[in-house]
């Protein structure tokens, strides 16, 4: 029996451990995967062996110890920082980062879509503005403070904060990238800023899954086609669910089963 798990604070909400339940029990897959609640992310590589895993997910806060706790990263894991999937193997832990391609795949059924606008700057639009921009869309971030945009300046992005805002062209898609709207009813930037930008956008999208937002709320209302955080979460999930299970089942095969967890 190989032992999985996700770690991070809080994890009691995660919807990983019924993803890949399904999966394997579906596949017959001697796999079991269940939750850690990890509060002090520098001990993530211990826990990992003491707990005699195989395999992982980490969540928020602890993407960027993960990324510190593997021995050798794919190339894509190493150039944005943050590791959410980490496999064992020959006592090694391997580092991969599968929010971002996750978030790829989501967003690429709204066709014709070339300029992005991101609301927010953590460490998901980290990941995903450089997976976006490397897939040939245009990025440009806009953040409530502008500590957090130092480091897209310097990697060549556009960035704005709410006080600097301008919209030169329009945005095909706008998505909404903070955590307002999880927990509390807040839109992640003044009004005017959606007022000016939404009403050119193709589609929006919000990487807050399970509920409608405040952002997802007032696309709707101007008709937008939109999209939640579920696809992601479905994706992210299945591309690790292809490194923990080294690779012997399909993307499609495996999506069949997992994403019956959001159905049930
Ligand atoms: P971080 O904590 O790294 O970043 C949070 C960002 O949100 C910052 O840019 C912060 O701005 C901004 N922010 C927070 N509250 C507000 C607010 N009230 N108004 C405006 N801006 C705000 O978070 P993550 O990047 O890790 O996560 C972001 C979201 O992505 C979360 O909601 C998370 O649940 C979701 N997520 C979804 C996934 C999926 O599979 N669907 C996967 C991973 C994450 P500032 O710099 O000013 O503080």
């Amino acid at each position: 029996m190989q032992l999985f798990t996700i770690f991070g604070n809080p994890v009691s909400h995660s919807k990983s451990p019924l993803m890949h339940n399904l999966s394997f029990s579906a596949l017959n897959y001697d796999g079991v995967y269940t939750r850690y609640k990890l509060e002090d992310g520098t001990q993530l590589r211990e826990k990992f062996f003491d707990l005699d895993i195989i395999g992982a997910n980490i969540t928020v806060p602890h993407k960027e110890y993960a990324f510190k706790a593997c021995d050798v990263l794919d190339e894509f894991a190493s150039k944005v920082g943050a590791v959410n999937t980490i496999v064992k193997h020959e006592g090694k832990l391997y580092g991969y980062n599968t929010d971002a391609p996750g978030f790829l795949k989501a967003i690429s059924e709204f066709k014709n879509i070339k300029r992005i606008l991101f609301l927010g700057a953590g460490g998901t639009a980290q990941s995903t503005s450089i997976v976006l921009r490397d897939a040939g869309y245009e990025v440009t971030i806009l953040n409530r403070s502008a500590g957090r945009l130092e480091r897209y300046k310097k990697e060549g992005f556009s960035t704005f904060t709410f006080e600097n805002f301008e919209m030169k062209e329009a945005f095909d898609l706008v998505v909404n990238m903070t955590s307002a709207g999880l927990e509390d009813e807040s839109l992640p930037c003044p009004i005017e800023i959606l007022e000016t930008t939404l009403p050119k956008a193709k589609a929006c999208v919000d990487v807050i899954y399970g509920k409608v937002t405040p952002f997802l709320k007032f696309a709707q209302e101007r008709n937008k086609p939109t999209k939640d955080g579920s696809d992601m979460l479905l994706y992210q999930g299945i591309i690790a669910f292809e490194h923990f299970t080294k690779h012997q089942y399909s993307f499609d095969e495996i999506k069949i089963h997992m994403q019956k967890a959001f159905i049930l």
